[in-house]
């Protein structure tokens, strides 16, 4: 799910990493390296996300996270304060000053990313409510079942999760990479062919003979949920819909 992410961090190598990193899981990711630099950024240009570094030179964290909650444009901003301060007390002080997510360095990415993921359910549960439907697909999240039309359609652990992610963003193209980021994870080492063969699998699965295939594979860019694809003839549930 591609955001628009700022980091606000002084610690060089830190923003580096979460740059790099936030970067590969597909995401839009700017960088203030202080709490000024942060408010004129967010002024600039809202981002979907705010990772916040409490201890920053000239305005801290929590004085950033306390302006972004006081004014009407910002208010509804997530916020994840990143912070060595890992007492009780502080951690209390910085949800209660209004940020979504508190998470003590050191950290790891997929705790970052899994916490970044967590808050974007909340705050977003158009993208990730417990049904979405796409033309005659449907995914429940809850019961893990897919249906295409009136039959159901079984698929591996990889697939349905592939599925998943296609479905949030009907339409856009997603690289073999941020594929991977997304439904294998960052941390582990696959080849991107691999995708394809897991795309593949997920077609077998979806279509019968004569169906139309709903995935489109975009020369050198990766793949992509249909966008041209019919909407859903009728209703059945009627439930969600794909948050785009
Ligand atoms: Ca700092």
């Amino acid at each position: 799910m591609g955001m628009r992410i700022l980091v606000v961090e002084d610690e060089e190598a830190l923003s580096e990493l979460l740059v790099y990193n936030l970067s590969r899981a597909g995401h839009a990711v700017r960088v203030a390296g202080d709490g000024e630099e942060a408010l004129l950024a967010i002024d600039e240009e809202q981002p979907d996300l705010v990772l916040l570094d409490w201890m920053l030179p000239s305005v801290s964290g929590i004085e950033v996270a306390r302006r972004l909650r006081a004014r009407t444009a910002t208010r509804a901003i997530p916020i994840i304060i990143l912070s060595a301060r890992a007492a009780e007390e502080d951690r209390v002080r910085g949800l209660e000053t209004g940020a979504d997510d508190y998470l003590t360095k050191p950290f790891s990415m997929a705790e970052l990313q899994a916490r970044i993921r967590a808050v974007l359910r909340r705050v977003q549960p158009g993208l990730a409510g417990s049904v979405a439907v796409f033309g005659d697909i449907v995914l429940d999240r809850e019961t893990r079942r897919i249906r295409r039309g009136s039959r159901e359609v079984h698929l591996g652990p990889t697939e349905y999760r592939l599925l998943d992610v296609l479905i949030q963003r009907p339409g856009r193209v997603f690289s073999r990479e941020q594929l991977l980021d997304r439904v294998w994870g960052s941390d582990v080492y696959v080849e991107t062919r691999t995708v394809d063969v897991h795309v593949g699998r997920l077609r077998k699965a979806l279509n019968r003979k004569g169906e139309r295939d709903p995935i489109r594979t975009v020369r050198g860019a990766g793949y992509a949920l249909d966008d041209t694809y019919p909407a859903r003839v009728g209703s059945g549930g009627g439930a969600g819909g794909t948050g785009d």
